[in-house]
């Protein structure tokens, strides 16, 4: 069972709008650590995404949520955690699942136009208003176009123990999907280095 949290806690933030929904659910304290869910109460749903509106384009006024409303995110995260966990393990995902992710974006009314120049930036078209449903519609989207595009090869789930969170290989550099899972395995490998070393002084075998 998972204690609730803020949004402002999340480890990862800004990785993708999809994969932030699905990061929504994070552990804290590393391997003995505590399930924690950042998308707990309504207001937690509008934190979400106000955060989002840098990706997502302009969201403004997102009225604030109803408790539908988190139900329907909270359904859609649970569906796109399996599905992505599956694509980052190379499975396949369950078809009520995909089938639930592809509910969502097919809600998305957006539509891309060329900007005046006939390049250059899109202008975003909208005939729906920014409510929490048509948010749930475009991370719906974005999380097709993830899985059906060219980023998905760079898809993981961070590999650090105690950790469930998804991120983007954006850097052959990047191991993990922040730096308090990079620096905890660091400090595991350094005290293990540690131990063997005293281990061995003891003569142990
Ligand atoms: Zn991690």
């Amino acid at each position: 069972m998972a204690i609730s949290g803020r949004v402002r806690d999340m480890p990862v933030l800004g990785e993708h709008p999809a994969l932030d929904l699905v990061n929504t659910v994070f552990i804290r304290g590393g391997l003995r650590g505590q399930l924690v869910d950042a998308l707990t109460t309504p207001a937690d749903l509008a934190d979400w995404i106000a955060a989002q509106a840098e990706v997502l384009g302009p969201l403004d006024p997102v009225p604030q949520p109803r408790p539908e409303a988190l139900t329907a995110f909270t359904d859609l995260r649970g569906s796109l955690h399996r599905v992505v966990a599956a694509a980052a393990a190379g499975r396949e995902a369950d078809p009520a699942d995909t089938a639930a992710v592809n509910a969502a974006s097919r809600a998305h009314r957006d539509t891309v136009e060329l900007p005046p120049a006939g390049h250059g930036p899109a202008v975003r078209r909208t005939d729906a208003p920014d409510t929490p449903s048509a948010v749930l519609a475009r991370v719906a989207r974005t999380a097709v176009d993830l899985l059906t595009g060219p980023q998905l090869e760079q898809l993981r789930a961070c590999p650090a123990p105690g950790c469930v969170l998804f991120y983007l290989r954006t850097h052959p550099r990047r191991e993990w999907c922040s730096k308090g899972c990079g620096n905890r395995v660091r400090v595991a490998r350094h005290s293990r280095r540690q131990q063997d070393g005293a281990d061995r002084s003891r003569g142990a075998p």
